[in-house]
């Protein structure tokens, strides 16, 4: 059965991750009275789809000043689930004032988990997440949150610096003993910014020599390559004959819907908006839940390419040896990635080393 996910963008965030795919950064943010009206307006519209819905707050809606009030009213949703990711860069929370109230609202709702992203030691992670502080600052508040009774995860986002801050994460994780420790590879994703992540994505090689770590990390050398994340894996798969087509065009079972803080309502994930379904605002819900029982699953990226469009495998393995990898490039070509795109020519960039 097909489940949709509503994102609702309410608040932007507080740091500038370089592999953001959903549009953060310091962004607009979503009045309470239409916040509110929003949730009503997409209980009503997932009571008439036979799905299985749910919506997630997002960017990072701890910097959102009516917080308390909203995580009530998702909570208090009948027809559509509320999603609470809890992943939090702390920031925002750390800032305020009323913590210890945010925190009883998330609590008295029974959303226990939190989880804070690592990207490395401190000058990797404020270099990755461009703000100065951000990881001591994630560190102050998994510790805060965790004296107020809520379980806190972290999420290790895999870099090229990890073989260098390995020992570095393994102090943190047993300085703050996670409750769960999610391993990440950033997808390659339709995104502008992925351009700007390139430099900084860890090898295969540099993967397989944190073995000694895994353990430590919870995790299992198999399942790690079973994604195709670094430009190594992905030369491997595609040597061993991965067929990306066949990958792209599979059917999907999971759809992905975006709200932006001007109540516009999109089909696609938050970046990848493909469909522009109305505004929450004046929204006729049943011709909505019409449009929205016609669209297929878009969970996976792959359904945001043209499979027809593909080149061949030897091609996409000449494409991957291309990627640039100098630091130097990243700021750089983020800025021609944009460029390009807003002047519609396509974007294969050559000659990069
Ligand atoms: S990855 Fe998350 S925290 Fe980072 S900029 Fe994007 S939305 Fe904000």
């Amino acid at each position: 059965m097909m489940t949709v996910n509503f994102d609702l963008i309410i608040a932007g965030c507080n740091t500038r991750c370089r592999h953001c795919y959903v549009n953060g950064g310091p962004g607009g943010m979503m009045p309470l009275a239409s916040v509110l009206g929003t949730i009503e307006k997409l209980d009503a519209l997932a009571e008439l789809l036979p799905y299985e819905t749910s919506f997630t707050l997002d960017n990072e809606p701890m910097d959102h000043p009516d917080i308390c009030v909203i995580i009530r009213a998702a909570a208090a949703a009948k027809h559509i689930g509320y999603f609470h990711h809890g992943m939090t860069s702390g920031i925002a929370l750390m800032a305020r004032k009323d913590r210890d109230d945010v925190m009883r609202a998330y609590l008295d709702q029974g959303f226990r988990e939190f989880g804070v992203t690592v990207h490395g030691n401190a000058a990797h992670h404020d270099m990755i997440v461009r703000r100065k502080d951000a990881r001591r600052t994630a560190v102050e508040a998994a510790e805060y949150i965790k004296t107020c009774g809520a379980e806190i995860g972290v999420s290790l986002m895999f870099n090229r610096f990890f073989h260098e801050d390995a020992d570095g994460i393994d102090a943190l994780l047993e300085r703050l003993g996670p409750g769960w420790i999610y391993f990440a590879v950033p997808n390659y994703t339709p995104h502008g910014n992925m351009m700007n992540f390139e430099p900084f994505r860890g090898s295969l090689d540099s993967l397989l020599g944190l073995r000694s770590h895994y353990a430590l990390w919870g995790q299992k050398e198999e399942k790690l390559l079973e994604d195709v994340c670094t430009p190594g894996m992905l030369i491997k798969r595609l040597e061993e004959g991965l067929d990306v087509g066949e990958m792209f065009e599979r059917p999907q079972e999971e759809m992905y819907l975006t709200v932006r803080p001007d109540g516009s309502l999109f089909y696609g994930n938050t970046g990848v908006e493909t469909e522009r379904l109305g505004n929450m605002r004046t929204l006729d819900v049943k011709a909505a839940a019409r449009r929205i029982l016609e669209l297929p699953g878009n969970r996976d990226w792959g359904a945001f390419y043209d499979a027809g469009t593909l080149p061949g495998p030897e091609e996409m393995i000449r494409a991957l040896g291309r990627v640039p990898a100098d630091l130097a490039y990243s700021d750089m070509a983020s800025t021609v990635y944009r460029a390009f795109a807003e002047a519609g020519i396509p974007t294969v960039i050559r000659g990069w080393k």
